[in-house]
């Protein structure tokens, strides 16, 4: 409702999107006035990582690949003392959420600037937010510091993105547009870049199962993939985060696995509250958000049942219990026994309405 107005502050961070673009990282590093930067990734990618700072030469201070899932405290601290040792004036994360939680850590400590280079659809790269771990214990905080400066995405980085991975990360993303559609804060741009990036997934993930190294499928699903991440840096997100996040955070859930499986079922629930916020959801996914949701979902090859996860019976209690601890914002009014409720059939795969 229009009436009801909205403020928007605009997106901060530059962002270069193409194929072939990760030839413009160095450049970027000296648009932004640094010199030195400090290259980071996996082990698992560290092949990649090593390649990106040998291309980028003199600008590479040094590198730091050991970046880890959920942002250890014990990493970052680590990362830390190798930034300050080889005199690095900047970030350049190449990776996924892991990599991107990293570099997000160091600039919150130095103020450092950050080249993100994403190579998953899980969407870190522009937002505000930033979770840690520290002994186990999950925390999430938001800050301008958080946000990185530039973000560069290469279609190309996207080819070799694991079949299972690239389902789950893409439906994680699909998460974040349909929680910031339904968001108090949203806003009716947000909204409009929210509903292309769920169209765009939906039109270039099923391309996928068959020939992942398709380049306009992946084109389409890296473009989708930026418009959920934008939206997620710009609105507060609410029963299916929150939910990711405890089963993430307390009972170690693989992070875009547990996204995949619950947005079906947290999305249908919130649909009987959001009815016309979620009208272009259910009109792209055949006319009902959840079950639509949970069909194109199976269609794509994901994981359909929380059991397959590692969580079991006894962990669907305490995990409705924690996630009903404190109250947050949800556009329908929950219990604890609602929650058990969603749970279960996340746990059992089955479809919801
Ligand atoms: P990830 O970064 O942990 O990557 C998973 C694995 O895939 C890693 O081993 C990685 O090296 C590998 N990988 C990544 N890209 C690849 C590629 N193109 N080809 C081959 N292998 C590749 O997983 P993720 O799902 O991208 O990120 C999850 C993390 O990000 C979680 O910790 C989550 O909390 C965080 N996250 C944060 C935000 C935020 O806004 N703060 C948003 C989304 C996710």
């Amino acid at each position: 409702d229009l009436l009801q107005g909205f403020e928007f502050a605009g997106i901060p961070s530059r962002v270069v999107f193409g194929a072939g673009t990760l030839a413009q990282a160095g450049a970027e590093v000296e648009r932004l006035g640094h010199k030195r930067a400090l290259v980071l990734t996996t082990p698992g990618q560290a092949d990649d990582g090593a390649a990106l700072a040998r291309a980028l030469g003199d600008l590479t201070a040094g590198t730091f690949f050991d970046a880890a899932m959920h942002t250890p405290v014990e990493v970052t601290q680590d990362a830390l003392a190798h930034f300050r040792a080889v005199g690095a004036d900047c970030v350049v994360a190449l990776g996924g959420g892991s990599t991107i939680g990293l570099g997000k850590a160091i600039a919150l400590h130095t103020g450092a600037d950050q080249v993100v280079i994403p190579t998953t659809y899980a969407g870190s790269e522009m937002t505000d937010i930033l979770g840690q771990t520290d002994k186990g214990a999950k925390t999430t905080q938001r800050g301008p510091e958080i946000r990185p400066e530039t973000v560069i995405y290469d279609v190309d980085l996207t080819l070799g993105l694991p079949a299972a991975m690239t389902v789950t990360s893409a439906l994680n993303a699909v998460a974040h547009a349909v929680e910031g559609l339904y968001a108090p804060d949203g806003n009716p741009i947000l909204s409009m870049m929210g509903v292309a990036g769920i169209r765009a997934i939906r039109d270039g993930l099923p391309a996928l199962r068959d020939a992942p190294t398709d380049r306009d499928a992946r084109a389409d699903v890296l473009y989708g993939a930026w418009l959920c991440s934008t939206v997620l840096g710009h609105v507060s997100m609410a029963l299916h985060h929150k939910l990711a996040h405890v089963l993430g955070g307390s009972f170690g859930l693989p992070h875009a696995e547990t996204h995949a499986i619950l947005l079906p079922h947290t999305a249908g629930f919130n649909a009987q509250a959001t009815a016309a916020q979620l009208a272009p959801v259910a009109e792209m996914f055949g006319g009902s958000v959840g079950g639509g949701l949970w069909d194109f979902a199976r269609d794509a090859g994901a994981p359909l049942r929380l059991q397959d996860l590692g969580l079991t019976k006894a962990d669907l209690d305490r995990a409705a219990q924690i996630a009903t601890q404190n109250p947050y914002h949800n556009p329908r009014p929950f219990d604890a026994a609602d929650i058990r409720t969603l749970l279960q059939a996340a746990w059992e795969g089955t479809r919801p309405d």
